[in-house]
């Protein structure tokens, strides 16, 4: 049997076990401490914005973000329909509504007129607008975000931008996650970078920086005793993890071009198979850190989706259909959902490819051999 070629593995650089040993020598085996701090200043200088704080995961960011949003028990949140549940599950953790909106067929991200449309049709329904707006950036690839916040902005809404899978990724030469209000990551095992377990949250300025330390730290009042006037979750990175993050931003930018790599790859040696299209940047707008390669089937294809991961399986290759749109997913049978069948559409008819950073240029070629055989036979 050929060795098992994995979707995406963490990839260590090699200096993350000098961070972490640090940690153990100064005996900082907790939640804060030299290394987060480290760690937040090195994605501050990498992202190029200031205000970052490092958090124990991406699903906790975005739900410090809705907190720092103000989004209570009867507001109503919009969300991209096509994502992983972790973009909007932290809506329901504050009581609110989620509203989930269809993706435009470019990027597969938010569509800004669904959107406007959503916004609208809501104001309508409950007399309020949304609090909040979430789009997300798919596999890494930008969302027309310009066009996005244009539309928010029209309507006062703030956006908060789920980058969990897009750090590294460009849209008009600014990184992702530092165009909304706030903005998320994660270091998730599988993600670009990770610290194990983690994620962080993009503040826009040092003051809500600190409100978001301090609600992730248990909302502790400044007083000798404990004492809370407000609900705080236990949400800060510990200093172990942050070295492992440390590290990992040594090769940070090694690894996004990897991955930009692979996707080339698959791009040149997928080019002349019928039926198959390779996802890829619309514009030069738009400069995803390619995550995750995804291709899509047409209609014409003989071999759906899932009979080719079925036969990529069959090879020891691991792919993985695309993300189940939320407004399709049982636990948000109920939530209003605005816009057509693009997202459904994707759903049913895309496959993501190995794309690790830590891949050789001979795996790429095994995977593409068995997709080749498969949609060609
Ligand atoms: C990974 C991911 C998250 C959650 O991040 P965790 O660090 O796993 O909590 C949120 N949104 C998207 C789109 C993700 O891919």
């Amino acid at each position: 049997m050929n060795e098992r070629i994995l979707l995406s593995l963490a990839h260590m650089g090699g200096s993350e076990r000098e961070w972490v040993e640090e940690a153990f020598r100064t005996n900082w085996i907790v939640p804060l401490g030299p290394n987060v701090d480290e760690f937040e200043h090195r994605l501050e200088n990498y992202l190029g914005a200031p205000n970052v704080v490092a958090l124990s995961a991406g699903t906790a960011a975005i739900h410090l973000g809705l907190v720092m949003l103000g989004v209570k028990a009867g507001d109503e949140v919009i969300c991209q329909s096509f994502t992983f549940s972790a973009s909007a599950n932290p809506i329901c953790y504050q009581g609110a509504k989620p509203i989930f909106v269809d993706s435009e067929k470019k990027t597969w991200n938010m569509d800004a007129d669904v959107l406007e449309e959503a916004i609208i049709a809501r104001k309508k329904v409950t007399g309020k607008y949304p609090k909040a707006i979430i789009p997300v950036y798919l596999y890494g690839m930008p969302a027309e975000i310009d066009k996005i916040i244009s539309v928010t902005d029209r309507y006062n809404i703030p956006v908060l931008e789920d980058a969990a899978e897009a750090l590294g990724s460009e849209y008009r030469g600014k990184m992702c996650g530092t165009y909304g209000r706030y903005g998320a990551l994660s270091f998730n095992g599988n993600k670009i970078i990770t610290t194990s377990g983690g994620g962080a949250l993009i503040c826009p300025d040092e003051e809500s920086a600190k409100r978001v330390k301090f609600y992730a730290t248990q909302a502790r009042e400044n007083r000798p005793y404990y004492y809370h006037e407000h609900i705080g979750y236990n949400y800060r990175m510990s200093n172990v993890s942050a070295g492992i993050g440390c590290g990992q931003m040594d090769v940070i930018k090694d690894h996004v071009a990897r991955r930009r790599q692979i996707h080339d790859l698959y791009r040149k040696q997928l080019a002349d198979i019928p039926f198959l299209t390779v996802h890829d940047n619309p514009t030069v707008d738009f400069d995803s850190n390619f995550w995750l390669t995804t291709i899509l089937l047409s209609d014409e294809s003989t071999v759906t989706a899932d009979e080719l991961r079925l036969a990529l399986e069959a090879e020891n290759i691991e792919s993985r259909l695309l993300w189940r749109p939320m407004h399709m997913q049982p636990i948000y049978a109920d939530a209003p959902y605005y816009g057509g069948n693009v997202a459904e559409d994707l759903f049913n008819r895309g496959l993501c490819l190995p794309s690790g950073s830590s891949l050789t240029d001979s795996q790429i070629g095994r995977v593409c051999e068995v997709i080749r055989k498969s949609l060609m036979k």
